[in-house]
């Protein structure tokens, strides 16, 4: 039948699967909630890692570094080393016991609950129960949760009028950074040629010392080993002065070339 039709008005063909790989891709780029992402993952049976769900988790928290002690920090520094397994779960436990005391440490009434007429106190107690969900041995389990405590520390802490809409975005790029686009139409393949020791040593340098506003120089050499996949260079060169969110430990692009 289609044959009969003048060229300029025959239909582009797409078979069913490439528009519903199309439907999704679409709905995927549209979220603006990231624990509805999660959920929509789930159910597409894409699975994020303990070690990206742990990650994701302590980016979270670590942009409301100002509401929290050194024994937090530390806590979260000891979440991080554990998830590239560079601590024990000893380590974690304890990192998690110090946070717990942390918290419990709060100025509670006598009902157990914290005075939430204290905007400050009720963003510190929400950073804290976050930091406690980083901690847990399954991050992925309380993944939702930490996103949900962070955003609402967030909101409390830096947005006077204590809308989560900022927060969320931001919990929205950290996860884009993390895994990428999963339903992106050409699955992005790295050639082996790509990871020359210039790229090897670059990437790995800006993950031990987070050094993310490297990336650009990343892309160039990258470039320099023949690599033109458009979605790689650009992620390496997006405007960290104007986007919402840098690069954090986790970032697809990082893990791709260092096979984490
Ligand atoms: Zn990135």
């Amino acid at each position: 039948m289609a044959e009969n039709l003048p060229s300029q008005e025959q239909p582009e063909e797409i078979s069913l699967e490439e528009d519903e790989k199309r439907r999704l891709e679409q709905e995927w780029l549209n979220f603006s909630e990231a624990n509805k992402m999660l959920r929509f993952l789930e159910n597409q049976e894409i699975v994020v890692s303990d070690r990206q769900a742990r990650l994701l988790a302590i980016s979270c928290c670590n942009r409301l570094n100002d509401l929290l002690d050194d024994r937090s920090k530390k806590a979260l520094e000891v979440a991080e080393l554990y998830a590239d397994g560079n601590a024990n779960i000893e380590d974690l436990n304890e990192a998690r016991r110090i946070a717990r005391e942390v918290l419990s440490n709060l100025p509670f009434d006598e009902n157990g609950s914290i005075d939430l007429g204290s905007i400050e106190l009720t963003a510190t107690q929400q950073a804290l129960e976050a930091i406690n969900c980083s901690l847990d041995a399954s991050a992925r389990l309380f993944l939702g949760s930490a996103i949900i405590r962070s955003n609402t520390a967030f909101a409390y802490a830096y947005d006077k009028n204590q809308s989560k809409d900022k927060a969320n975005s931001y919990s929205v790029n950290l996860l884009r950074d993390i895994v990428g686009n999963p339903f992106a139409k050409e699955p992005i393949v790295f050639d082996e040629n790509w990871r020359t020791s210039d790229v090897l040593a670059i990437a790995k340098g800006i993950y031990e010392e987070k050094a993310f506003e490297r990336m650009p120089i990343l892309a160039d050499a990258l470039q320099d080993a023949g690599c033109d996949n458009e979605e790689i260079l650009n992620h390496c060169r997006k405007d960290l002065n104007t986007s919402e969110c840098s690069h954090v430990r986790g970032c697809w692009v990082i893990d791709l070339i260092l096979g984490k």
